[in-house]
Formats: structure tokens, C-alpha cells, sequence
């Protein structure tokens, strides 16, 4: 049973969930008192009473929003977020700025912020069976592959360039998206249209491992640029492997990153952070600046949505990782190699949605970008972006700077940033809905209609795919 602190300042009032009955009630964000402050979420439910969790191990990491008063940004936009101790300033609801007093539907919320990246499911099953899976994937293959029409993937892309004007991160889900049997087309039509500037593809690796052909096809398309792989990959230590993925699946993982150094396939390493990694952090961020394909590492702490809820005893005050967390193992496990400069929360969405951290790969070796600049100064360029290029640094007005001349004198390209991004998505016990009311990572549901990934994967009763069925 973890210990919760019973008195606290109260940052902000928001709306929560009920770990049990899933349904909204009335929430409190909260940091406790002393030096070693941390960040809590407390609602009631007015059937199963109060429930609380830490949602920030250290007071430092967590953010408020200030919203959109300086009319700069887009509505919710957070940029002018400052971090806990310098500003006391409350969040403000980014719904009421948005309509929620004129009866907008939550999608309809959607339409009108910003999408930072869209995903879009392209498979629903898999050739995986991992228990902490997300999209609750059945396994699938062959004659049981359960594909979403081509044709039917393409309007409903179609459908939000037509009303949000471009889209700059595509994201490919499943699912397992590189078992769809028209991928490569789909990647061909995507090349082909200039308002969506960049595509993901989420793979769990199996089919870059083992199969030849669909190996030279990705490499070609990946060539030709704006393609990268989210490759799941869990870590190297023995612990939690079976845990996550049903399986161990460290030995695939290295052939798949060997086999993509040799065809010049992007990847960024996507890591569930769960118990048995988070003292393993570093050693990831090492084999990843191993291989010179790899764009970095996207850390997401582990969430309990999908196929996870069987499991979770909801009752029970449970630890839940978070971007606190993962700072901090990051930072004490790379033996000064990191610095907790490097990380600056993403000031599009709320501020805790995403943190984003650089190391530079230079002939002088690896180098922490905060040697070089003030990363927390960068915020108002960083907004509505996910996606990053050493040059789009360069542009931000840092010519003058080391880090100017840095890149200058080395002619660095994209392949010199290595990017730790931290995506810290909500369940029951950490939902925040002011975070909902700015969120920029949206799904494209099988209606076309946008959603929140976190409401979207929530489970909950009243969201798109308990409401349909
Ligand atoms: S997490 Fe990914 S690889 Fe695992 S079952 Fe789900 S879709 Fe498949
Ligand atoms: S999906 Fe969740 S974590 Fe990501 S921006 Fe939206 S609310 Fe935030
Ligand atoms: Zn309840």
C-alpha cells in the first residue's frame, strides 16, 4: 500500500474519473508540503468515495498551463506553461475557452485544436500477444488478419486533411500496421500527398525481422525520405521481458536494428516504461546511439488502458509512473552524460502531456544540448511541434549561440540529434481532463471523427468504442 500524504496546496480543480466506475467526477490537483514535494490527483466519486495517486514524484516535473491568454497560440495552446516553484499560476480549462458552455461534443473539441500527430489504426490484429497491449490486439494472421480496407484508410485520412488543411505526423497503428497486406501502397499514397508532412509507422519489429522482401521495400520507401519506425523495444535487462510481451524478444529486437543500419530505415526506440526498465533507462539511450539510424528514444510510462484493466485491482492505491520518473532515472543513470536542463515539457497540449529532451551526436562524442543552449528559452518554438530537425533549431534564432556554430562547423544534419521524448498518456487513476481539452495527439477513429489517444484507448463507458457496440 503506498503512503499518501494528507495535506497539500491545491494547484488546480479539474474533472477525473473514478478508477472503479469509470464514470467523470470532480478532481483536485495537489502538491504536498516539504522540501521533497510531490504532485497528487485526488477525486471523489460520489458512489465509491475518494481516490488519490502520485502524479508526479518530484514537484519540479510537473507544469501548469496558463492557456491561451496571450491570444499567441492556438486555444489550449500552453506555452507560456511555467514549471511548479517559479509560477503558482492556476490552469485554466481549456474546454470553457473552447465551448464546452455552447454543447460541443468531446470529438467536435477535437476538430478545433491543433493535431500534432495523427494516428490511425490500419490493422486490428497481431502477430504478438503482449498483455500490456494498448489496442487490446487479438492475434491475427493469414486468413484471420483483420485489415482495414485501403481504400477505407485513405478517405478517412482524406476526411481530416479536408477540414484541418494538413497533417504533419501520420502515424500507422495497429495492431501490428506492417502485416496489412496493401502497406506498401498506402505508403506510396502517403509519399504522394504534400499535406502530410511526415509518417510513423508503430511495429513491434517481427515482420522487419523475418522477412527479406518487406525489409528492401520499407528501405526503398524510407529512403526517399519523411518515413521513420516506432520500433517497441523494451529494453535489454532479463526482467519484464515475458511480463510485457508475452514473450522475450530482445534477440529479434537487435537483428531488427542491424537489419535497418543496413537498409538506412529511421527508428526511433518506443519503450513502455513499467517497474522492471526504469533502472534500466540509460542503458536503452546507449544502444540506441549505437546504430546511426536511430532518432532517439520515446519513453511512455506504462498506462492501465486496453487489455490492462482485467488485470488491475482498482481498489488498491497503485503506483503509477510518471515524466518525473523518468527524468530523473535518466539523468542518475548516465553518469553526467544527461543533465535535467536537457528536458522542456512540449508546449503544445498541456505541458504534461509530452517532454522532449536532445543529445547531440558531434565528432567531439555525444554532448547534452543544454552545454550548448537554454532548451527551457525554446518554448514558444517548440510549440505545435513533434517532430524536430537539427535544422528547425538552427531557425529558432540560435545562429549566435554555441549550438549555432556547432552546427554550423559540423554541417550536423538530422542523423546528429538523438531525441528523448517522454509521452506520458492517461487512465482512470491519472486522468486529467484539462489535459484532454488541450490534447494534440489525436485518433483517427473508424468513423473518420478525431478522439483523444488517451480517451480514445480509455475504456471508458461513455467513450467511441463502448458507445458503438
Ligand atoms: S502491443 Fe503491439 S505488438 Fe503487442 S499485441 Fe499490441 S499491437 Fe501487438
Ligand atoms: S493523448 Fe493524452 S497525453 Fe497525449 S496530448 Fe492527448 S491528453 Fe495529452
Ligand atoms: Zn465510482
Amino acid at each position: 500500500m503506498l503512503e499518501i500524504p494528507q495535506l497539500g496546496e491545491t494547484l488546480k480543480e479539474t474533472r477525473s474519473r473514478c478508477p472503479e466506475c469509470l464514470k467523470e467526477c470532480e478532481g483536485r490537483v495537489w502538491k504536498s508540503e516539504g522540501e521533497k514535494s510531490k504532485v497528487y490527483l485526488s477525486r471523489s466519486c460520489p458512489e465509491h468515495g475518494d481516490t488519490t495517486v502520485c502524479i508526479a514524484s518530484d514537484a519540479r516535473f510537473y507544469w501548469l498551463s496558463k492557456g491561451s491568454d496571450d491570444g499567441g497560440c492556438g486555444v489550449g495552446c500552453a506555452c507560456s506553461a511555467d514549471p511548479l516553484g517559479m509560477d503558482g499560476t492556476l490552469g485554466k480549462n481549456a474546454l470553457a475557452a473552447v465551448g464546452e458552455d455552447a454543447g460541443k461534443q468531446p470529438e467536435e473539441v477535437m476538430e478545433v485544436l491543433s493535431t500534432c500527430l495523427a494516428l490511425i489504426e490500419i490493422v486490428d490484429s497481431c502477430n504478438l500477444s503482449c498483455p500490456t497491449c494498448f489496442a487490446a490486439s487479438p492475434v491475427g494472421v493469414g486468413a484471420k488478419l483483420d485489415a482495414k480496407p485501403l481504400e477505407d484508410i485513405i478517405m478517412r485520412v482524406k476526411g481530416v486533411l479536408k477540414r484541418k488543411g494538413n497533417i504533419e505526423i501520420l502515424q500507422l497503428s495497429g495492431g501490428e500496421p506492417s502485416l496489412h497486406p496493401d502497406l506498401l501502397e498506402l505508403l506510396d499514397w502517403i509519399d504522394g500527398e504534400p499535406r502530410i508532412d511526415y509518417c510513423l509507422l508503430n511495429t513491434n519489429g517481427v515482420m522487419l525481422a523475418k522477412d527479406d522482401n518487406f525489409l528492401t521495400e520499407i528501405g526503398k520507401r524510407a529512403r526517399r525520405g519523411n518515413f521513420q519506425l516506432y520500433l517497441q523495444f523494451d529494453g535489454l535487462q532479463d526482467a519484464g521481458q515475458k511480463e510485457l510481451r508475452g514473450a522475450d524478444l530482445r534477440k529479434l529486437k537487435k537483428e531488427v536494428m542491424n537489419r535497418c543500419e543496413r537498409e538506412q530505415i529511421p527508428v526511433t526506440l518506443a519503450t513502455t516504461v513499467n517497474e522492471d526498465n526504469l533502472s534500466h533507462l540509460w542503458e536503452i539511450v546507449e544502444f540506441g546511439l549505437e546504430y546511426a539510424v536511430c532518432r532517439g528514444v520515446a519513453m511512455q510510462p506504462m498506462f492501465l488502458s486496453g487489455r490492462n484493466p482485467e488485470n488491475d485491482d482498482t481498489r488498491t492505491p497503485v503506483r503509477r509512473l510518471n515524466t518525473a520518473d523518468i527524468i530523473i532515472g535518466c539523468v542518475e543513470q548516465s553518469d553526467k552524460m544527461l543533465r535535467y536542463e536537457d528536458f522542456t515539457p512540449l508546449p503544445c497540449g498541456d505541458p504534461n502531456c509530452a517532454t522532449i529532451g536532445y543529445l547531440l551526436r558531434t565528432p567531439l562524442g555525444v554532448k547534452s544540448i543544454s552545454e550548448f543552449i537554454d532548451f527551457s528559452q525554446l518554448q514558444g518554438f517548440l510549440r505545435d511541434k513533434v517532430r524536430y530537425e537539427l535544422s528547425d533549431l538552427q531557425s529558432c534564432g540560435c545562429e549566435n549561440t554555441e549550438l549555432g556554430e556547432l552546427l554550423h562547423q559540423f554541417e550536423m544534419k538530422e542523423e546528429h540529434a538523438f531525441r528523448l521524448f517522454i509521452k506520458p498518456f492517461m487512465d482512470a487513476w491519472t486522468w486529467d481532463q484539462d489535459r484532454i481539452d488541450r490534447c494534440c495527439t489525436h485518433v483517427i477513429r473508424p468513423d473518420g471523427k478525431l478522439d483523444s489517444f488517451c480517451r480514445y484507448y480509455s475504456g471508458f463507458p461513455d467513450t467511441f468504442s463502448n458507445l458503438k457496440s
